[in-house]
């Protein structure tokens, strides 16, 4: 946060002149480092006429939250495995980047309330006519995105002697091209994302089972940050209560 230089910096002045100098720092908007994966339709990924602008359902989720609540936000891109580490060491303030709250992460972070319903799918080619649930998957090979909840999806089948063989890849569309290739047989993701990858690409890949485990997504924050976690669910509730929820949910989906 910037706002805490700052007042390091003037600390220790007494005349009234670096008082003020103070105060107006005080008054100064924080600003907070938001770690995301983005390439994560329809929750975060480039806009398409401007790519270096991050566009989607948790960058005006946040954005409205960071109005409500009086705070910036600067975005910091890096891969999906990369965020909870970057939260720990102090590279990021939270994450915002269609993060499922799992217990195990619940260890390492502090999550937001539950801000959105998102499980997971199990998705194959289109002209897969051999898989059509998850009891059709025993010496299968699956795709996954690397440290996500669709991965230890798979890692729980691969442990349980279902599966052959398991592939983890850092973004959705290179997943997909597994599938397309036949490298893989099928893949575990996020059912909207999953379904919003089907939208933009039809006839690709199917849906053969939408409901393989209910998770909700949540804000991220480092483990006793309450300060930042108590502006997060003031905002989001502040946000669901004034419609301005119900409007990015209708833009997304
Ligand atoms: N929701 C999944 C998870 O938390 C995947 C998120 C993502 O890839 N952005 O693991």
């Amino acid at each position: 946060m910037t706002i805490i230089i700052g007042l390091v910096a003037v600390s220790g002045c007494a005349d009234s002149t670096d008082e003020a100098a103070a105060e107006e720092l005080v008054d100064k908007v924080p600003v907070y480092i938001v770690g995301t994966e983005p390439y994560f339709p329809p929750f975060e990924y480039a806009d398409e006429n401007n790519s270096n602008e991050i566009i989607g359902f948790d960058v005006d989720l946040i954005n409205a939250i960071a109005e409500d609540q009086g705070f910036e936000i600067e975005w910091k891109d890096l891969e999906f495995d990369a965020l909870i580490p970057a939260l720990q060491s102090g590279q990021i303030d939270m994450i915002v980047s269609g993060m499922t709250i799992t217990e195990e992460r619940e260890e390492s972070v502090d999550f937001s309330e539950p801000y959105i319903n998102a499980g997971l799918s199990l998705a194959v080619a289109v002209d897969n006519e051999e898989i059509k649930s998850l009891d059709d998957v025993q010496g299968k090979v699956a795709v996954v995105q690397q440290g996500s909840t669709g991965a230890l999806k798979a890692d729980e089948l691969k442990a349980e002697g279902i599966i052959e063989e398991v592939i983890y890849l850092a973004h959705v569309s290179d997943i997909v091209m597994n599938i397309q290739s036949g490298r893989a047989d099928f893949m575990i993701n996020d059912l909207p994302v999953t379904k919003s990858y089907m939208v933009q690409n039809p006839g690709v890949i199917k849906i053969v089972d939408d409901d393989i485990q209910s998770d909700s997504y949540g804000f991220a924050v480092k483990n006793g940050n309450t300060e930042l976690l108590d502006m997060l669910n003031a905002g989001l509730a502040n946000v669901q209560a004034d419609g301005t929820y119900d409007e990015i949910m209708g833009k997304y989906f």
